[in-house]
């Protein structure tokens, strides 16, 4: 708590309109809120955060003239318009915090704290002499992965060659070439986006929605290549638990039907909120939950089928077998499914969030990483934390990992690797745990700048 006579601190969170991004920063302003910090919470006017969930909030739109994230193939144009279009308006609105302040007599001091995708606050920050720390909502891991494309660029082995994908990437074990982030990118894609993230004024601290013992390694590199404190305040899911936030409805029959399974039966089968697919694989998909054998909960986004609104691609004789054996809806509440106790496996495309949920439930998972980090991921959760299986996109090797899953030994030794995990985050998140003593720091360093 700021104590009486203090200087009051007002925070300026800055969030992306991605699902990923803005969840864990709402549900780090509660903290910070809750610790007796003001919060304004600045987002473009795309995909805004629903400020009756959050009261005590100042909200501030920043007009954003985007329709949508651009896909996997527009996302850096997207990220690039996203900055361009919210710069000067919160440039603008900042300055008429800093006059107002001036001009109050309840002295509040300014912190900048951005997501890494909204840059353009880390060079207004510097410009107006504001400290400024950067809320990482990936994986520690992917630092040091980003981090060496150029290098591998200057040896020509960026762009990746195919009969490179399977071999391991020299100084960057367990990561093979295939599971490096920007795969599928060109390299002046590549480079412009690691390019992008380095602010030309350095933070003064970074938040990482992650936990320590998970990523102990990356985490090391990161703080040798930083020299800024580095908070380890995750999974903040946990830590920091809110109201939910989705940008599409959840359809939250899926928990009454939940109920009516048997304990740790049923798959739960989604890809996230931006992941997009050809019909073929998304009839694989269907096919190989059909033959399993295994309930299943299926979530299909509207418009994740490319020329489709939602499940018309399917055969009529194959939807009226999946009605028997399963549900498809077009939004979960995901925590909830994940915390229910009749599921049993995840099959995700492995996104961050994704990724932190199952592995603090304990679930086991089936990794179909489609882009980005999502394939590093998933290297993570097959080889290091050996609680999930990679997968194929074909119905024969899709049923059979979901028996692997669900009835075979190795089966069984990834649940119990998984619930390992998941005690050890409990350990994380209570009192005197790692998680709980960052966001502690976290506080005495804010009130320290
Ligand atoms: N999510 C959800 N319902 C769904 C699918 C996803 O609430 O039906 C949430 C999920 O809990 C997670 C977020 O959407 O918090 C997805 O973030 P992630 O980083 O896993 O993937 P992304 O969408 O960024 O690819």
């Amino acid at each position: 708590m700021a104590e009486q006579g203090e200087k009051r601190r007002r925070l300026v969170l800055i969030a992306s309109p991605l699902q990923g991004h803005m969840t864990p920063m709402l549900q780090l302003g509660s903290y910070l809120h809750s610790k007796g910090f003001s919060i304004t919470f600045a987002h473009s006017e795309l995909n805004p955060p629903d400020p009756s969930n959050h009261p005590d909030f100042t909200f501030l739109p920043l007009p954003a003239k985007l329709s949508d994230t651009g896909g996997s193939s527009g996302f850096i144009q997207f990220l690039q318009a996203l900055n361009d279009n919210c710069k000067p308006h919160l440039q603008k609105h900042l300055i008429q915090i800093i006059d107002a302040q001036k001009a109050s007599s309840q002295k509040e001091s300014i912190v900048i704290i951005h997501d890494n995708l909204m840059f353009c606050a880390g060079s207004i920050a510097g410009d107006l002499g504001l400290p400024s720390i950067i809320v990482r909502s990936s994986s520690a891991a992917c630092v040091p992965a980003y981090r060496i494309i150029p290098q591998l660029h200057k040896v020509g082995r960026f762009p990746v060659e195919d009969s490179l994908l399977q071999e391991m990437v020299p100084g960057l074990d367990p990561l093979r070439y295939k599971d490096i982030p920007f795969i599928g990118l060109t390299t002046q894609q590549s480079l412009k986006l690691t390019t992008l993230f380095t602010s030309k004024t350095p933070p003064v601290a970074f938040l990482w929605n992650t936990i320590e013992f998970l990523e102990q390694s990356a985490l090391t590199q990161i703080r040798h290549r930083y020299q800024v404190p580095i908070f380890t305040i995750g999974p903040l899911h946990k830590t920091s638990p809110t109201p939910s936030n989705s940008f599409l409805e959840e359809d939250t029959s899926c928990i009454s039907w939940l109920d009516k399974q048997s304990p740790k039966s049923v798959i739960y089968a989604s890809v996230g909120s931006l992941a997009t697919m050809d019909a073929k694989v998304a009839t694989e998909m269907a096919w190989g939950l059909t033959n399993s054998n295994q309930p299943f909960l299926w979530v299909v986004r509207p418009g994740s089928v490319h020329g489709c609104d939602w499940i018309e691609f399917l055969p009529e004789d194959l939807v009226s077998e999946m009605k028997v054996k399963g549900l498809i809806v077009k939004w979960a509440p995901q925590k909830d499914v994940l915390a229910h106790s009749a599921v049993g496996g995840f099959w995700s495309h492995c996104g961050w969030n994704s990724t932190l949920e199952s592995v603090c439930e304990g679930i086991p998972m089936l990794c179909q990483p489609f882009n980005n980090d999502q394939f590093l991921n998933a290297r993570y959760l097959s080889h290091v934390w050996k609680m999930g299986l990679e997968i194929v996109e074909e119905r024969g090797e899709i049923e059979s990992a979901i028996k692997r899953l669900f009835v075979s030994k190795e089966g069984e030794e990834m649940r119990c690797r998984a619930m390992e995990i998941q005690e050890q985050i409990k350990v994380a998140v209570s009192h005197g745990g790692s998680s709980q003593n960052s966001m502690d720091d976290l506080v005495k360093f804010i009130l320290s700048l």
